[in-house]
């Protein structure tokens, strides 16, 4: 319903909200507020304590000519309540001479108390007048400047007398659980009688929106229980055999992930299995296996990697692996004749392997009998990308896998429908890696240091900043690389970042792993796979813009060898928060622990690619809810599905709305 068919809403308070984004009644109901005021512990002037925040109910007696001190604009308010005088104070926020006039108020702000001078400093506002007058907790919402609270207050009190949003959750499983009614958890998350009912209404809207945002996923992924069609002859001696071929014994972890493969493959029904392993736990080598499982049942594999540097990698490793089989390459940088001859080749059965990045999944790349797909760190594919593997016709069995362990919430989002296999141990001979926060004062020592480690023969990776856009990254590379080539010119350094042409990137990366470079400086370019392991030391500038995960997953670029490896988080900053969330870096290796605190302490929009975290469940972004509610949405949906409750108006709903998130890629 439109906004203006509302009483008393009419063009011009249109024009206010769709500033907002709101046009429909339904957004504005779903608009939740960010906050709410405590009408009942407004403060009395007396009472406020110094810089603590206070709402205060007051008269508004003069404001005073804007002034210019020092640097900052200033504005100044007096402010009455009662007998007692106090003032609001506003720096560099000019516009506030004007907007101010002599009235009721109701400020909200810290409080400044130096020598019993009370003052607000950068205080909100609110005018009390016949249009305001608050009672009990009152919504805040996020606004723009110049739309005023009481505008969208207002407005949401008039939408929720009319018709609410339905639920999509199907009535008898809203019963059966005994959920609170969608219309009550609206009208209570806006005007809620306590914190504890706004509480209960935010669980209940949560998972509302988790409802259709998994069922969406469900239905983008397709049902994917599907009767196995190919047979693997391969035996069990057969598959043993081959893990003695490497020069190590597999860890009981990787044993493991290889029994449930070889399970899979002779249950039935098709495998979609994630293999989730922390860094350098050895998932590469499980994959080959299953690949052997694949090839030497007369079938063909897919190897898939996300960038081309690691594609390159993994080539040199199949070709190594599988010398009596034919292995191909196919990457964005492969000329078009190269392409179009592996793409015979492939359609004729006259390559066994085929390991590429993105480009394998184009339309016309096809298969004689592909069986069994690999998808090496899988996060960075798009949930559509994987079902184009599907459909490279074959009936494939699918095998993602991801270093990045995403917390267990959003794991059952994306994840829902995969059978699950977790290398828990690493090799044995791995020596933890050592991790310091170093402050700008003591760069020139760990300069000393690492001379001293490249002398001993090893290697390091410097990361250069974390800038928003490809292009600053790459400068920000390129100006570390001439800055540390002046300041450490007997250390050989590469440099790798991701506007480099591909064959520039291929033959630092190979010079690098030949030794003929000492040190690489990159973006985060590395930071997936690659394997080198002399490299033993990590410096990682201005680790505080990073994510712990993507920390997490630099540093475990070192410490895959028999030496003792380092990593250095470079910080400028004195930020407290900054300087916590490093040290819990330091205090854990473990990556899916890591993975949880980010959730908790950064939210799940950096889980998701930076194009959709904006829209990604938006709405509820305000919300306070808890874990139990993305436990409960994803219970509901299995349940829906499975009694095939609502098919129809589900699929139409959770689709329209979560449309964006096919492109959806995991960070
Ligand atoms: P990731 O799980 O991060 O993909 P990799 O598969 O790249 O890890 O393995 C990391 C390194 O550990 C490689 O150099 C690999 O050869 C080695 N490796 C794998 N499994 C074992 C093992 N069981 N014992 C010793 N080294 C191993
Ligand atoms: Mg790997």
């Amino acid at each position: 319903m439109k906004l203006t068919e509302l009483r008393g809403i009419g063009e011009r308070r249109a024009k206010d909200f769709a500033k907002l984004g709101i046009t429909t009644t339904e957004q504005l109901i779903r608009y939740y507020p960010r906050n709410y005021l405590d009408m009942t512990s407004r403060s009395s002037v007396r009472d406020v304590v110094h810089n603590e925040m206070a709402l205060v109910a007051c008269k508004l007696v003069y404001v005073e000519p804007l002034r210019t001190k020092g640097k900052h604009k200033v504005v100044r308010a007096l402010l009455e309540q009662g007998p007692d005088n106090f003032t609001a104070v506003w720096f560099n926020q000019p516009y506030m001479a004007e907007k101010l006039t002599p009235g009721d108020y109701l400020f909200y702000g810290r409080v400044q108390n130096y020598y019993d001078r009370i003052s607000l400093v950068n205080p909100t506002f609110e005018r009390l007048d016949a249009n305001n007058r608050l009672k009990g907790l009152v919504p805040v919402y996020p606004l723009r400047s110049g739309i005023p609270q009481w505008l969208v207050r207002d407005g949401v009190r008039r939408a929720l007398g009319a018709e609410t949003p339905a639920s999509l959750i199907p009535v008898p499983l809203q019963q059966k659980y005994r959920l609170m009614p969608l219309r009550e958890a609206f009208r209570k998350i806006h005007l809620p009688a306590s914190m504890r009912e706004m509480q209960a209404a935010a669980e209940r809207l949560a998972a509302e929106e988790y409802f259709a945002l998994i069922a969406a996923f469900r239905l983008i992924k397709g049902d994917r229980t599907q009767a196995r069609t190919n047979r693997y002859s391969v035996t069990a001696e057969e598959v043993g055999a081959f893990e003695r071929r490497f020069p190590f014994t597999f860890t009981d972890g990787q044993k493991a992930a290889v029994r449930d493969i070889f399970g899979s493959l002779k249950s039935p029904v098709r495998m979609n299995r994630l293999l989730q392993g922390d860094v350098g736990s050895g998932k590469t080598a499980v994959a080959l296996t299953g690949i052997f499982m694949a090839v030497k049942s007369g079938y063909q594999a897919v190897y898939l990697s996300p960038t081309e540097v690691l594609a390159a990698q993994n080539y040199a490793v199949l070709r190594r692996t599988f010398p009596d089989y034919r292995v191909g390459y196919l990457a964005g940088a492969s000329t078009a004749k190269e392409k179009r001859e592996i793409k015979e080749a492939l359609a004729r059965g006259e390559i066994d392997i085929l390991c590429g990045t993105h480009a394998v999944l184009q339309a016309d790349v096809r298969f004689a009998r592909l069986a069994f797909c690999v998808c090496d760190e899988q996060h960075r594919f798009g949930v559509a990308q994987r079902n184009l593997l599907s459909e490279k016709g074959g009936d494939p069995d699918i095998l993602v896998m991801s270093a990045t362990p995403i917390p267990r919430t959003l794991s059952l989002i994306f994840y829902g429908d995969l059978d699950v296999t977790t290398i828990p141990d690493k090799p044995a001979e791995r020596i933890p890696v050592s991790t310091s926060i170093i402050p700008p004062r003591k760069y020139d020592d760990m300069f000393v240091w690492i001379r001293g480690e490249v002398r001993k023969g090893r290697q390091a990776y410097f990361v250069c900043p974390k800038i928003e856009d490809d292009e600053g990254e790459a400068t920000a590379a390129e100006e570390l690389y001439e800055k540390l080539r002046t300041q450490l010119p007997e250390i050989r350094f590469g440099l790798l970042h991701g506007r480099m042409r591909e064959k520039e990137k291929d033959a630092t990366m190979s010079a690098f792993k030949r030794k003929e470079i000492d040190a690489l400086v990159a973006t985060t370019v590395i930071e997936v796979g690659v394997d080198v392991p002399d490299a033993t030391v990590m410096v990682i500038y201005d680790a505080d813009r990073f994510g712990l995960s993507q920390l997490h997953q630099l540093r475990g670029r070192v410490g895959r060898g028999a030496e003792k490896s380092y990593c250095f988080l470079l910080t400028e900053s004195n930020s407290e928060t900054a300087l916590e969330r490093l040290r819990i870096l330091r205090s854990t290796s473990d990556g899916f622990a890591l993975a949880e605190k980010d959730l908790e302490l950064r939210g799940s929009g950096d889980f998701l690619g930076t194009r959709q975290s904006g829209k990604f469940l938006s709405e509820i972004k305000n919300l306070r809810y808890t874990t139990e509610a993305i436990f409960l949405a994803k219970k509901l949906v299995d349940e829906a599905f499975e009694r095939r409750l609502d098919a129809d108006k589900i699929r139409l709903a959770a689709m329209e709305k979560y449309e964006s998130l096919k492109d959806v890629v995991l960070n």
